[in-house]
Formats: structure tokens, C-alpha cells, sequence
């Protein structure tokens, strides 16, 4: 898997930019990352420490950490970031990460890494290792919910794990729908704009990826078999999906204890429709010790809330590389 490997033995911290990210990583290695890092953390190789999330008072901003271990890569750090609504005018990202990795023999830090490309990377191969591990098989149709930064990165990933045939999307404004309009021709595949209830009914694989303190997709919406990958609620409050069909689903996430506080499943726990023991880590999934999808029928919801660790695999990928390829800057620390 993705780790330390190639650089162990260096003294020095190393460097890798934001502006180098996109040159070094891509879609696959992320994916590889995360699946690997899923896995570890339900065979409980690695675990997450708990995220701490502060108004800081100043310039309404949002800020915390995401921190892990993963005893099996022997990735060790943090993701510091968060969200300055203000940046926008100053022509920089309102979303602001970095991620620092330390050496889990010494503590000394070994690098820092941009993460705000890798945000949106790792977040997408998380959907995508949920749709290649639980979607029907013969998934054709994808249905998109949302259309913000994110969902392109979603939509690119999730089109490689199916022979999708026709992507469907909604939004709260629907022109911005022409960003996935846009993946979806790359790709080669239609695109139609659709209503809620149209979406449910038609999609094998329905992606959410929406800022909502309030349900968008309702239990009735979604008929038949479909796999639902719901990647926006990161938060206390937020919302994607009714309770009733996160209940009705069979409901895998990243981690249990993020998925009932800040992910999807926060509401149908609150309500009493689910229990923590309903639901199951995807990482168990992929390590062969839960069946998955036991029948095309079967609704599956995966609640990805985003854990650090997926952070601190595709840095320690994204480092490996730059060391590869000569890019990394290294400086004494
Ligand atoms: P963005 O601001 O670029 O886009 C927001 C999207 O949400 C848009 O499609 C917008 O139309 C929609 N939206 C906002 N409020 C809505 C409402 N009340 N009803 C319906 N739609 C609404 O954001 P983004 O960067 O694309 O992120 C989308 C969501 O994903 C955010 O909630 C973000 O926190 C979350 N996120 C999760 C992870 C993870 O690991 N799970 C990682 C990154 C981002």
C-alpha cells in the first residue's frame, strides 16, 4: 500500500506544494490509498483520534483537525484545516487544508503536504471504493445530487467503477449542472438535468454532495436496487438524505463513530430508525469479513463522513511520489 517506504530513512522534512499535487497524484493512487487505508481501519490497523472543529471568532472562520495512525503504512500526522468564507475575495480557496506527517518511530515531522487537491481526491476515491465494493453489478445509470467543487472529482472517479451508460443530475441551481455535463461528455456519456423523483427511480448509483441542513432525497424517491453514496454531511446538522432511507438502507460508512455524529446516519440514530450496530464498515467489506450486497434489490448507503487517515494515505502516496520523481524539497527541521 501507499506509505512511507521510499523516504523512510529521510532525516530532513520534506516539502510537496499545493501547485505540484496535481502533477504527482491522480485517481488511481488515490483510490488505492483509500481503499488500503479502509481496510486497515476495519481490521483496526489504523485508527482516527477524535476531530476537533472550532469557531475561532476571526473572520468567521472554521477550523480543526483530522488526525490517525495507521500501524500497517506506519502513516502518522494530521490534516490541520477548515473553512474561511472570506477567501474567495482575495482570490485564494475558502476551504484551506494542509497535512503534516510525523515518523511514527521518532515523532520528528517528516513533511508537509498541501491538501486541498487532495481533499477533493481522497473524498471522491472514498464514493468510488463504496460504488466498486457495493453497487448493483450492472449499475448503468449514475445520478448526481449537487454540483459544487467537489462533485466533479466525484463524478470522474465513481464513471470508472461501472459501465455507466447515461449520468443524471440534480441541483438547487440547475445551471450549475453544466460542470458535470461537461465530465459527463469527456467520458462520452449523456447528461440530462432531472427532478428528485426521477432521479431516485432511475439511478442504479446515486452520488449526494450538497451543503444541506435539511434531507434533499426522500425514502419514496429511491426504487429498486441502487447504491447511494452519501458524501456531503460532515457536520452536526447537516443533511442529505431522510432518515427513513439511511433506516431501510443496509448502511456501511468510513467509521462508525463519525458516521453517527457528524455523518449521514446522525438523524436516524437521533430518531431511533438505526442503531449503531446497523452499521457496518466498509473497510469490512473489502477485507472479505461482511458480505456486501447480498442481492441487485438491495438498497446500500454509504455514509462517507471523511476520516483523517484517507487523509494521511493519500499525503504519504503523494510524498512517495514526489521523492520518486525528484520534485519534493527537502529541508532541515
Ligand atoms: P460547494 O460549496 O462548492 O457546493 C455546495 C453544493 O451544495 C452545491 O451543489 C449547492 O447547490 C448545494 N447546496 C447548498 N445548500 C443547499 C441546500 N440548502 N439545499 C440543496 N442544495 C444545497 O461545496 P463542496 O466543496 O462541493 O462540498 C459539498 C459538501 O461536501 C459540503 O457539505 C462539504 O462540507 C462536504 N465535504 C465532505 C467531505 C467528506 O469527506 N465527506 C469532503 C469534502 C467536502
Amino acid at each position: 500500500m501507499a506509505g512511507f517506504g521510499t523516504w523512510q530513512g529521510v532525516l530532513s522534512m520534506i516539502i510537496v506544494p499545493e501547485k505540484e499535487i496535481a502533477n504527482l497524484i491522480g485517481r488511481a493512487e488515490s483510490f488505492d490509498a483509500v481503499e488500503a487505508v479502509f481496510a486497515a481501519m476495519a481490521s483496526k490497523d489504523a485508527y482516527n483520534f477524535p476531530v476537533i472543529r472550532e469557531a475561532i471568532g476571526h473572520a468567521d472562520a472554521l477550523y480543526g483537525f483530522k488526525s490517525g495512525f495507521d500501524r500497517k503504512s506506519l502513516a502518522l500526522g494530521l490534516k490541520s484545516g477548515g473553512y474561511w468564507p472570506g477567501n474567495e475575495a482575495k482570490g485564494l480557496t475558502n476551504h484551506q487544508s494542509t497535512v503534516i506527517l510525523f515518523d511514527a518511530d521518532t515523532g520528528k515531522v517528516k513533511a508537509l503536504v498541501g491538501g486541498n487537491l487532495l481533499t477533493a481526491l481522497r473524498t471522491a476515491a472514498a464514493s468510488a471504493v463504496s460504488i466498486k465494493h457495493l453497487a448493483p453489478q450492472s449499475a448503468k445509470v449514475l445520478g448526481m445530487i449537487g454540483a459544487g467543487h467537489q462533485s466533479a472529482f466525484q463524478l470522474r472517479a465513481a464513471l470508472e467503477q461501472r459501465d455507466f451508460e447515461k449520468v443524471i443530475g440534480w441541483n438547487r441551481n440547475p445551471a450549475k449542472l453544466s460542470n458535470l455535463q461537461e465530465v459527463a461528455k469527456q467520458a462520452g456519456l449523456p447528461f440530462e438535468a432531472v427532478e428528485l423523483d426521477q432521479l431516485g427511480r432511475d439511478a442504479d448509483v446515486i452520488i449526494s454532495i450538497v451543503s444541506s441542513q435539511s434531507a434533499i432525497l426522500k425514502n419514496a424517491h429511491v426504487t429498486g436496487g441502487t447504491h447511494i453514496a452519501c458524501m456531503g454531511t460532515d457536520t452536526k446538522g447537516k443533511q442529505e438524505v431522510e432518515a427513513e432511507l439511511v433506516a431501510r438502507a443496509t448502511t456501511f460508512t468510513d467509521e462508525v463513530a463519525q458516521a453517527i455524529s457528524i455523518g449521514e446516519c446522525q438523524h436516524a440514530i437521533a430518531d431511533g430508525s438505526l442503531v449503531q450496530g446497523d452499521i457496518t464498515e466498509l473497510g469490512a467489506v473489502i477485507n472479505g469479513t461482511h458480505s456486501g450486497r447480498t442481492s441487485e434489490d438491495e438498497v446500500t448507503l454509504f455514509d462517507g463522513t471523511g476520516v483523517g487517515l484517507q487523509d494521511l494515505a493519500v499525503a504519504s502516496a503523494v510524498v512517495d511520489l514526489a521523492v520518486k520523481s525528484g520534485v519534493a524539497i527537502e529541508v532541515d527541521f
